[in-house]
């Protein structure tokens, strides 16, 4: 059951500025596939993640895409689109099958307006979002697949809080940037390495600590990023 503690950008709110909040705000389940937010859209409705995963992914004109946010329950996925009236180039969709609790956005914007600590709070998060999404666009550029796909496990470990996961290689190929097959290759290379077991979508990491090695610099950056997103 989704509940305001299952969020803990909505657990750091003034009890008041969250009860607010909750009145108006109900439980939505999000199967995978979900689409939460299409791109060019103004969303009506703002999700706070309590379980599962949604990736914000760039959408080309092949059908083509890149990940550029993965939201658990520590956030809010629209977080981008409180700053502005300026429609997405992006779409968000439920990667991890989850919940969420939701508001209208227009209540959200409104709400905005009455509580500078709330504001405050998005401020920050959206102000860590966007350095997290410099840090993963020049990771994306410049550091190899596999160093690349350990530094995403752990980040998707981070959101999600367990050690088991279901993805599809299209799914994982995606979010890299990167083709099917190095893909599949990075993973049987982690897998053979005794830190990863990985067959067919279905992921378990067995050695987070050897994930970290085989991670690229940029794990500890973002990782950093998001527990200042709360601070
Ligand atoms: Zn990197």
């Amino acid at each position: 059951v989704a509940n305001e503690k299952s969020n803990l950008l909505l657990s750091l709110l003034q009890a008041e500025d969250r009860d607010y909040l909750l009145a108006r705000m109900q439980p939505v389940q999000l199967p995978v596939g979900t689409v939460i937010r299409e791109s060019g859209e103004r969303p009506a409705f703002a999700h706070f993640m309590t379980s599962g995963l949604t990736s914000i992914v760039t959408v080309m004109a092949d059908g083509t895409g890149t990940e550029v946010g993965l939201i658990g329950s520590e956030g809010l996925v629209e977080a981008f689109d409180i700053i502005g009236s300026t429609l997405p180039p992006t779409r968000a969709f439920v990667q991890v099958e989850g919940s969420a609790l939701r508001i209208r956005f227009s209540d959200l914007e409104k709400f905005m307006t009455m509580s500078p600590m709330f504001l405050q709070r998005l401020l920050q998060t959206v102000q860590c979002q966007a350095y997290i999404l410099g840090q993963l666009t020049a990771c994306n550029g410049l550091h190899e697949i596999e160093e690349r796909l350990a530094r995403w496990l752990l980040m998707v470990q981070d959101r999600l809080k367990s050690e088991r996961f279901y993805l599809t290689q299209e799914f994982l190929a995606d979010m890299l940037g990167a083709r099917r097959t190095s893909v599949t290759l990075a993973a049987g290379s982690l897998q053979h390495s005794g830190i990863i077991q990985y067959r067919r979508g279905h992921i378990q990491i067995l050695d987070r600590g050897g994930l970290q090695d085989a991670a690229c610099e940029c794990y500890p950056i973002v990782r950093d990023l998001l527990t200042n997103q709360y601070q």
